[in-house]
């Protein structure tokens, strides 16, 4: 698939209170691991973007620490979901939804942890998925 340059993103929780801006990839990933469907009610839509990610408001930020090596944010005010971050590297991962204009400026082509995604739905868009063990080879940790 098309490689695109990454693109400069905004945009802010639904109260308001955080904002967001980023330079993050447009290719859009889904991740249906248990830990993600738990917390975003479904698989978590993201977009990487690498250690651009700048937050105003931080004081309504609350940071879960879900893993050894990872952490979720979301708004204290309204519980819109704001990140998902590798804590040693800085990696952010973004929900599309965050972003202004998105459905015009994103790509949905990639799943990870398929091999954990329930029978229960499937998505139609043309995906490279990984699975876990793919993951784990590639990355050393999710
Ligand atoms: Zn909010
Ligand atoms: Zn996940």
């Amino acid at each position: 698939m098309e490689k695109k340059p990454p693109i400069d993103v905004q945009g802010g929780c639904l109260c308001g209170a955080v904002k967001v801006r980023a330079t993050a990839s447009p290719h859009m990933g889904a991740c249906h691991c248990t830990m993600c469907r738990t917390w975003s009610g479904g698989p978590y839509m993201a977009l990487d973007a690498g250690e651009t990610a700048r937050f105003e408001g931080e004081e309504s930020i609350a940071v879960f620490k879900s893993s050894a090596w990872a952490e979720r944010g979301f708004c204290r005010t309204c519980g819109t979901h704001l990140f998902y971050r590798v804590q040693q590297s800085g990696q952010t991962l973004l929900p599309p939804g965050l972003v202004d204009d998105h459905d015009a400026r994103l790509t949905f082509d990639h799943q990870v942890f398929i091999d954990k995604k329930p029978d229960l739905y499937s998505f139609a868009n043309e995906t490279v998925d990984m699975t876990e063990a793919d993951i784990f080879a590639k990355f050393g940790g999710g």
